[in-house]
């Protein structure tokens, strides 16, 4: 179907941080499938763990057990906030799953009316008809209606006008720790800290989507870490299996024990294979001393990055973000900054709020670093007649 606008290349194979398109062009690759493909390309402990994985058994149903998820749910469980995790296919399924979590965790404590979720302006949640309601853009819903409905919006970053908007409608808080979509938006660590304190005051429930600034991305295996303040309810999936389709809902035992048996469930979801790719990324993510190197790498990019905003203003106004969850804000069009980022062989992904995102995999080290902020600076170099021409009109 005619969905997508699809740039004309294709990859032949990967190896790291680098794809290999069919004509044998190499691409330092800054995009990695949005955000997704956490180990890069052609990583060994996870090729290695899904070919095995597919050699002994795929899929068998949530019918049954399956230790390879039961592991991975035990290995997220000790590694964060949650009680218990429910696996599913992607990350608008994860925020299904959050946003049925927090009404029946309302409706089981008496309260049926409480079925609303607040979100926030240049959100992204997913292109299910309840997610495109979540995410709340007009350019989403367009010839979609009926909008689902519970979701109400307000800025973000703004306490007074998140205060102002709880009713006793209200089942829960839904926020991006780093909007992805949205432009590379960080939330204040204070403003989840003072979410967390009105959660708490109202009886609310307070939900994270961390579908793409999870899984270590951040320099911490979760975003939210980064203010010293936990959730009830978590969506995850981009990073997880590092390229293999998954996501997950992780939640307290005061959320999760609302979806008893038969309320909720996945055919596919968390099936032996995806289990596998999941615990072979947290073999990863999780190794000693794997998140605070990507600290430091992430430290020393980002000095690139503003560095190269003072060397071309007029092309790259601002730097953003977190970890390897960054943006650069652009004074051209986005688009065009990302073309000539692909002409010096630099793969990018625009975001929204005229920026040009750069969610490398996590396993860079320095020298893709040094690469990538050479091939930026050309890319600047390229946007600066255009930047002229603009100036001019
Ligand atoms: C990508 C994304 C989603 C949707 O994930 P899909 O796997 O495309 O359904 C939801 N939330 C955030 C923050 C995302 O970045």
């Amino acid at each position: 179907m005619p969905n997508y606008n699809r740039i004309d290349i294709a990859f032949e194979h990967g190896e790291g941080a680098y794809l290999f398109d069919t004509a044998g062009r190499r691409y330092l690759d800054f995009g990695a499938g949005i955000a997704t493909s956490s180990l890069g390309h052609g990583h060994p402990q996870l090729t290695a763990a899904i070919a095995a994985q597919a050699g002994r058994v795929m899929h068998v149903s949530n019918l049954y057990r399956v230790p390879e998820a039961e592991r991975l749910a035990a290995r997220y469980v000790a590694a964060s906030f949650a009680d218990s995790v429910f696996f599913c296919n992607s990350g608008a399924e994860a925020n299904e799953g959050l946003v049925k979590a927090m009404r029946k965790t309302m409706s089981d404590a008496g309260k049926p009316e409480r079925t609303r979720v607040i979100c926030f302006e240049g959100a992204f949640h997913g292109r299910t008809l309840a997610m495109i309601a979540a995410t709340g853009n007009a350019k989403y819903l367009a010839g979609f209606g009926p909008a689902v409905e519970g979701f109400d919006h307000v800025p973000f970053n703004n306490l007074n006008a998140l205060r102002a908007a709880i009713t006793p409608q209200t089942a829960g808080i839904l926020i991006e720790p780093v909007q992805g979509e949205g432009g590379i938006r960080p939330a204040q660590l204070q403003f989840l800290r003072d979410l967390r304190a009105t959660c708490d005051e109202f009886g609310i429930l307070l939900g994270m989507d961390e579908v793409q600034c999870g899984i270590g991305r951040t320099g911490k295996l979760f975003a939210h870490e980064w203010a010293g303040i936990t959730p009830d309810v978590m969506s995850i999936a981009k990073g997880m299996a590092g390229g293999f389709p998954m996501g997950a809902v992780l939640a307290t035992e005061a959320v999760a024990k609302a979806l008893v048996p038969g309320s909720h469930g996945t055919t596919f979801g968390g099936n032996p294979l995806a289990a596998a790719a999941g615990n072979a990324v947290l073999d990863v993510v999780l190794a000693p001393g794997f998140l605070d190197q990507l600290d430091d790498v992430a430290r020393y990019l980002w000095r690139g990055l503003v560095t190269l905003t003072g060397k071309y203003p007029s092309v790259f106004t601002e730097a953003r973000g977190a970890g390897l969850i960054l943006g650069l804000k652009c004074a051209v069009p986005n688009g065009e900054a990302q073309n000539a980022a692909l002409a010096e062989g630099l793969l990018t992904v625009a975001a929204g709020d005229n920026v040009l995102r750069l969610v490398p995999p996590l396993i860079i080290g320095q020298a893709e670093c040094d690469e990538a902020l050479a091939l930026l600076d050309r890319t600047a170099r390229r946007c600066l007649p255009s930047q002229a021409a603009m100036a001019a009109k």
